[in-house]
């Protein structure tokens, strides 16, 4: 499973809040004083312009609140915001300094909107404002003069050039951050919270859908003895040969993760138990059968685990994880190197009738090995 758009938009959300919230502020004071203006100097249509903006200002900062759509918000503030701009461009009344005012556009698209959409609304607007000031100036040839047109279309190139790779730049970040703090750093695994958001996400997709949707809980057995016969970077290879053994044994849309020390989850999209069953069983006998050289000495370990499913066993990712867990406890008790269903799935026809796969995948009437 990728790691989701969502999650960085998330990540970026408080941020983007803060430019808009700064923006709405200006716009609400620069609106103020220019309308007093422009009401003082009779430019009314002008001045009307911008106590709309105002008023449009003061309801958008209501609106985003508690908003789940801030981008839609944001770019429901900028277009008018722009037209407003424009507009104020074009009356013949206003000051050729108006059109100083594109220069933020990038900058303010850039942070709000980030680099697609940023970048789309920069390019169109500065083209609008270019081809208005020749349209407004063009029998003005002291206005059209080649080295100050230059210099200006130059800035204007570069606060958008420098907006765009700093808005780039910025987002790659925030997503390595973001992979960084949900990846388990021995295994490359995700972590306990990545597998948490994926949880929650896929739960909403299988409800939706009415597909079934299963966890295994995998913790490997007699660890702690690896650690002490052969110490701790022994140990270390091995968790990270088992996490490679995980991922060759899934799908893309499955997720593997470490949950911690030698304990290991699996979240598999589209599953019943039944189906669970057989992955687990792949995953159990390829451990059984792995060797890991270390120091001229080959490492075996085997794994006990426990299958839950959504909806038969709870609804959230800790009821499943609780009653998985509970069953990969009752695999240890019964001899370990074995995976536990839950109980409804012994009367269901599955592959575990099979006598080879019956023969890992316990029910609960196994002998305990203690
Ligand atoms: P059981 O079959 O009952 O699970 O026995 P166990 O020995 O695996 O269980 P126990 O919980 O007693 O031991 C787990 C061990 O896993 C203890 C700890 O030292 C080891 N461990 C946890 N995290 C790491 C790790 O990151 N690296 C290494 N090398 N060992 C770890
Ligand atoms: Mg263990
Ligand atoms: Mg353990």
């Amino acid at each position: 499973m990728e790691l989701q758009k969502d999650s960085t938009r998330s990540l970026g959300r408080p941020y983007r809040k803060a430019v808009l919230k700064a923006l709405l502020n200006l716009t609400i004071f620069a609106g103020v004083l220019f309308s007093a203006l422009n009401l003082q100097k009779g430019r009314w249509e002008l001045a009307l312009a911008e106590i709309g903006m105002v008023l449009f200002a003061i309801f958008v900062m209501q609106a985003i609140r508690k908003t789940e759509h801030l981008e839609r918000w944001a770019i429901i503030f900028l277009l008018p915001f722009c037209a407003t701009m424009l507009f104020s461009m074009m009356l013949p009344t206003s000051s050729v300094t108006v059109f100083g005012w594109v220069l933020i556009i990038p900058i303010l698209s850039h942070l709000l909107l980030g680099r697609h959409l940023g970048l789309i609304l920069s390019g169109i607007f500065m083209t609008l404002t270019a081809a208005l000031f020749l349209y407004k100036h063009q029998d003005q040839p002291e206005m059209l003069a080649a080295l100050p047109i230059a210099n200006t279309v130059l800035i204007g190139i570069c606060i958008l050039a420098f907006s765009h790779v700093y808005e780039v730049t910025r987002e790659r970040s925030e997503l390595r951050l973001l992979e960084l703090a949900q990846t388990d750093a021995l295994t490359g695994l995700p972590n306990r919270i990545r597998l948490k958001e994926s949880f929650e996400r896929e739960c909403k997709r299988a409800s939706r859908d009415r597909t079934p949707f299963s966890l295994i809980v995998l913790d490997l057995d007699h660890f702690k003895t690896i650690n002490d016969d052969y110490g701790h970077e022994a140990g270390d290879l091995l968790l990270r040969r088992v996490a490679d053994t995980l991922r060759q044994c899934l799908r893309a849309s499955d997720l593997p993760a470490r949950l911690g020390g030698e304990e290991f989850g699996v979240l598999l999209t589209n599953t019943n138990t039944a189906q669970a069953a057989e992955v687990s069983e792949k995953i159990r006998s390829r451990i059984e059968s792995m060797e890991v050289g270390f120091e001229g000495q080959a490492l075996k370990v085997t794994v006990s685990g426990g299958i839950a499913e959504l909806g038969v066993d709870g609804d959230s990712l800790r009821s499943l994880l609780r009653e998985a867990d509970n069953r990969m406890y009752e695999a240890k008790a019964a001899g370990r190197n074995q995976v536990m269903l839950p109980p409804s799935a012994e009367l269901s026809p599955d592959p575990l009738a099979q006598p080879e796969a019956t023969s890992r995948h316990q029910t609960h009437s196994e002998t305990p090995d203690h």
